[in-house]
């Protein structure tokens, strides 16, 4: 008989021998800019947990008060089970903070881009998109049918272009989409000359704010609230897992998106809802957002801080305009190798490589948060600099 997962092995194989195989590491105690991982005490430059909200004791309090009240599961999905209180609360909390219409979550923000782009686009239908959107854009546009066109990564004259080719070819509804904050790199979509081009050519807007959320704007609204692009921006998705410390998606935008989502967004009806702690976490972290920007500001204040002396050792940030700090090193074992002496020095910054970055574009992507001290990133900075003159890259 053949064995059916012999390619695997060889493929496995392939992956070690370039460089390209993730090995997980295992984390051992609370989120936080150091924390215990393999066993080791380490500076944590990996996580999206951009505000320290992850183990904030106001959002373990009203996680401990919910589950009193409402347990733990949902119970099913919400078309059929129900909705519970603490959903209704989170989205129309959301949508004021957001100065939208209406907000619809959903387990998180990857499948709420499967949900919105397939309950919205077709068979007939056209979606341009960036090139380095984000895996769950390019699902998403995938399980939609539509025709997909990327265009050069934040480029409004490439995307021109394209538009006036696809409209000798013909469509109906069509859709420009982009990360409002471009995960791997850091840079800001172009979202102002978007917004005119949709509005020339009729498309609807659409962006994924993963890494904009809590980010940027004021208190951490997202890239539109950043532009003042308020009721310009068909539809916003956003995630919980990064800035909100929790986990979790939604879409923002008009009512009768996030009706028409209620009825025919697969993953709102064939998923089960949040659960009870994400989504008393998310509503503190919430309250705390509207509160203050405090921690935005020390999250600025942090990420300015650090790009600036790495710039200075001569190692190359790219083009970040966020807290998303990628030093792009090219070769993947290379990259790997980085990663793996900063690991030697207790600095737990992973090597990020193809299939997440395009092959030879490996980086280490430094992710500051507001919890990180100056004290922490001046020994992540001194790590950066006696590894990159160790390998000979400065
Ligand atoms: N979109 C973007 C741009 C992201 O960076 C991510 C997270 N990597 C997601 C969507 C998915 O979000 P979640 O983790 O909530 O599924």
């Amino acid at each position: 008989m053949t064995n059916l997962y012999t390619w695997i092995e060889g493929e496995l194989e392939k992956l070690e021998k370039q460089g390209l195989l993730s090995n997980i590491k295992v984390i051992g105690s609370p989120q936080s800019a150091w924390f215990d991982i393999n066993g080791q005490k380490c500076l944590n430059f990996c996580s999206n947990n951009y505000l320290g909200l992850a183990n904030h004791p106001d959002v373990k309090k009203a996680v401990i008060v919910a589950i009193d009240k409402f347990g733990i599961g949902p119970g099913a999905v919400r078309s059929i089970a129900g909705t519970n209180d603490l959903h209704i609360e989170l989205e129309n909390k959301l949508a004021v903070f957001k100065k939208v219409e209406a907000v619809l979550t959903f387990p998180s923000g990857f499948t709420a881009n499967l949900a919105v782009i397939p309950a919205l686009f077709g068979d007939g239908d056209i979606i341009f998109s960036d090139r380095l959107n984000h895996a769950s854009i390019i699902d998403g546009c995938r399980l939609s049918k539509a025709r997909i066109i990327p265009y050069e990564h934040c480029s409004v004259d490439n995307l021109k272009q394209v538009i006036v080719q696809e409209r000798k070819v013909g469509f109906e509804k069509g859709l420009i989409v982009t990360d409002g904050v471009f995960s791997m790199d850091g840079d800001v979509a172009p979202l102002p000359g978007l917004v005119e081009l949709a509005k020339k050519e009729d498309l609807i807007v659409m962006t994924d704010d993963a890494h904009g959320e809590g980010v940027l704007g004021d208190n951490g609204r997202g890239v539109v609230d950043y532009y003042r692009l308020h009721g310009q921006v068909d539809i916003e998705v956003g995630t919980f897992s990064k800035a909100f410390g929790v986990r979790g998606g939604f879409v923002a935008g008009k009512k009768i998106i996030i009706d028409w989502l209620r009825q025919r967004g697969r993953p709102f009806l064939f998923s089960s809802a949040m659960t009870i702690p994400d989504t008393a976490a998310c509503i503190a972290s919430l309250d705390i957002l509207n509160k203050s920007d405090e921690l935005n500001k020390k999250l600025w204040e942090n990420s300015k801080y650090f790009k600036e002396k790495i710039n200075s050792l001569g190692l190359n940030v790219g083009n970040s305009q966020t807290p998303i700090t990628p030093v792009i090193i090219g070769d993947e074992k290379l990259t790997q190798e980085f990663s793996r002496q900063l690991f030697v020095k207790k600095v737990f910054a992973t090597a990020v490589t193809y299939p997440l970055v395009q092959r030879g574009k490996g980086r280490i992507r430094v992710m500051i948060s507001a919890e990180h001290t100056k004290k922490d990133l001046d020994y992540g900075i001194e790590a950066f600099q006696s590894v990159a003159k160790e390998l000979k890259i400065i």
